[in-house]
């Protein structure tokens, strides 16, 4: 709490000094009241965004594998937050997460659908000659219908209330091609198709739908695959080791961005999403909101 009224009193010392109405930019908390799910809650992206939630009044209930990972955070920050075991691809897994969220605190306002894999990077597995159909159906059975199962779950809740915002998370590699596996790559467009689709049907329910699409971020999820990459590749002869590990993969994502001057943490992601699902983006649904420093704008982007 302290935190976050010295970064309020410093923001609305910024914007006095610039001469300007500060009332209604100066509205923290922007989620207070209301209630979230945070699906791959336990680490990386959807652990900034549980945090950063948390700061701004919601109630997080947490869906993840990593059950001890989830327990601690979710102790760390109660009586905010708790942690349920879900794996996003079991239907009764995500329709039990939504339930225990109904019966912790009486409704959903929020879910962010964020829970995904990257699946193998080695060399042999990157080309489509070598095309794997079980690592396919794990990585769809994720990133995509353990999305769809969020929608439809959190939507079974929502729609008796009159509303609601759903935020799943897409990635630059379901903007173009050439950054990432070909299954990755194919399960990140469809997360964008089933956001703008959904958003279609449940409009008229109230229930908003987007979907962020970040550029690299040094989570476990591309430290792994960097790792992995390794095992196979003779040239990288660089191995990173685990104290440095987190800053050589920002230094390598900054080397590939387009934005100079700037480095994409899991934090700035949880803002997107803060942005999604507070009531500043009442009218924007159906959206991809791209967070990559204009990398797929850009004329110069190479593949990561
Ligand atoms: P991460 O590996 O650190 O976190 C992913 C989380 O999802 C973990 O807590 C993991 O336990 C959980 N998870 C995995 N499978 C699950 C399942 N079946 N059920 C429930 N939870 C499961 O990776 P991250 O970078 O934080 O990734 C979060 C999301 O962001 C993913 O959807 C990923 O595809 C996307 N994304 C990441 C990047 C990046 O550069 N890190 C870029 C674009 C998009």
């Amino acid at each position: 709490a302290a935190a976050l009224i010295s970064d309020n009193t410093t923001f609305q010392a910024g914007v006095h000094l610039m001469g300007k109405d500060t009332s209604s930019l100066s509205s923290f908390p922007r989620l207070e009241g209301k209630v979230a799910i945070v699906t791959g809650g336990a680490r990386g992206i959807g652990e900034a965004t549980v945090r950063l939630f948390v700061k701004h009044g919601a109630k997080v209930v947490i869906g993840d594998i990593e059950d001890s990972l989830g327990t601690a955070l979710a102790d760390s920050l109660a009586p905010s937050t708790t942690y349920v075991h879900c794996d996003v691809s079991i239907e009764d897994d995500v329709s039990k997460l939504v339930d225990t969220a109904v019966s912790q605190h009486g409704r959903v306002d929020i879910l962010f659908n964020n829970a995904g894999i990257l699946g193998s990077q080695t060399k042999s597995k990157k080309s489509i000659l070598n095309f794997d159909p079980t690592e396919f159906d794990q990585i769809m059975s994720v990133n995509v219908k353990g999305m769809a199962l969020g929608i439809k779950h959190a939507a079974r809740v929502m729609i008796p209330r009159g509303g609601g915002c759903i935020i799943s998370t897409s990635s630059v590699a379901g903007c173009m091609g050439g950054l990432g596996p070909h299954t990755y790559t194919a399960s990140k467009h469809a997360i964008v198709g089933l956001t703008k689709n959904t958003a279609c049907e449940l409009g008229r329910f109230g229930i908003r739908v987007n979907c962020i699409s970040p550029f690299g971020v040094a989570t476990s999820m591309l430290i792994n695959a960097w790792r992995s990459c390794g095992d196979e590749d003779d040239d990288n002869e660089d191995g990173m080791d685990c104290g440095d590990e987190v800053e050589k993969m920002e230094e390598f994502v900054r080397g590939l961005a387009n934005l100079k001057g700037a480095t994409l943490k899991p934090k700035d992601i949880a803002e997107a999403a803060l942005y999604l699902a507070s009531d500043e983006s009442k009218y924007v649904s159906g959206h991809n909101l791209v967070v990559d420093g204009g990398f797929t704008s850009s004329k110069n982007c190479v593949g990561l």
